[in-house]
């Protein structure tokens, strides 16, 4: 983990991965942690990378290698930039959409072809995606599909960052009055604000 300025602040957790339970797409954008002393890259290194895959909710479906190579490993990276840019964009109400991400999301979503294929259980009928390909295109092809797919979901208009002024972490909304990415932050916005309160108190009873 490369740690440039300050320690982040938590939710840590799953080998202190920031994981909130989100959707993997907003898990997968989440790894780049931007806060006020600078960015920690979650997946800097091929062995990261595939230690997020373990602990990622969302990510047991996936065809997962158990190691990644330097050229996979950034591969993921990309998909994650791009959906990280993607979400930054749309959070922050900006009014132009990276095309480059897009590009990045539809190149890696065509590293390995799919096709539907309809089963028909007695439970009742399901349709599943079968890939062609190594494991890492699979894994490249499926996570790609994943963040199209959120993009251009419901959740997408949900998405909001984190109220915690020095955190920049994305959650989906789903109860209106949600502000915080983890309770962590919320109690830290508590302590802060309880702190202020307390300091301009002291600084009122010394001007007397
Ligand atoms: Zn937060």
């Amino acid at each position: 983990v490369t740690r440039d300025g300050t320690d982040p602040p938590e939710p840590m957790s799953g080998d202190s991965f920031p994981i909130l339970g989100e959707p993997l797409t907003v898990e997968l954008a989440n790894t780049r942690y931007t806060h006020s002393g600078g960015v920690i890259d979650f997946l800097a290194s091929d062995d990261l990378v595939a230690s997020w895959f373990a602990h990622a909710p969302g990510a047991a479906g996936l065809s997962v290698p158990t190691r990644f190579s330097t050229r996979d490993a950034e591969a993921v990276r990309q998909v994650r930039d791009a959906a990280h840019g993607l979400l930054d964009s749309v959070v922050s109400e900006r009014g132009a959409i990276d095309t480059r991400g897009v590009a990045v999301l539809n190149r890696h979503a065509a590293a390995a072809p799919c096709r539907s294929r309809l089963e028909w259980p007695p439970t009742g009928p399901i349709a599943t995606a079968v890939y062609a390909g190594s494991q890492s295109e699979v894994l490249l092809a499926q996570l790609a599909t994943d963040v199209i797919t959120f993009m251009s979901g419901p959740e997408l208009a949900r998405v909001r960052r984190c109220a915690h002024p020095d955190c920049q972490m994305f959650f989906v909304q789903h109860h209106h009055k949600r502000r915080f990415c983890h309770e962590s932050c919320a109690h830290r916005a508590r302590q802060a604000r309880y702190y202020l309160a307390t300091r301009s108190t002291e600084r009122e009873d010394a001007g007397r």
